[in-house]
């Protein structure tokens, strides 16, 4: 690990916040606050509400997720290296992006897999 204590303390300053932002959205879109007692005739209308809520709830507990692996890496002492290569990741990425888990190499990699998987599905229909 080749963080200073500064850039680690600054690192889970910036993951706190992400938690608290999350957790702030979270009880304002709260899909059980949105499923109000409206009686009848509205269902449909509740229905796309409750679709868009948990679409952003699942977005959000992804986003958490990844936030609670950010915080365990930093806590290892492992926040700055690439879980595919071992490769140091470059504070200036991890500043930018505090959940980077991969270096710059293995994201691309891995985003350039996403990408033929996704033309091949294609291709195949
Ligand atoms: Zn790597």
């Amino acid at each position: 690990m080749s963080l200073n204590n500064e850039q680690q303390a600054a690192l889970k300053s910036k993951l706190d916040l992400m938690k608290q932002e999350i957790q702030t959205e979270l009880r304002q879109h709260n899909p059980d606050l949105l499923r109000h007692d409206s009686g009848e005739g509205d269902g449909a209308i509740n229905d796309v509400l409750n679709h868009d809520a948990m679409s952003k709830y699942l977005h959000q507990h992804a986003e958490w997720q990844s936030l609670q692996r950010a915080q365990a890496r930093l806590s290892e002492n492992i926040a700055d290296i690439c879980r595919e290569c071992g490769a140091t990741i470059p504070y200036a990425r991890l500043e930018a992006e505090p959940t980077a888990e991969r270096c710059i190499k293995c994201q691309s990699a891995l985003e350039a897999d996403d990408q033929r998987l996704r033309i091949h599905s294609h291709s195949s229909m």
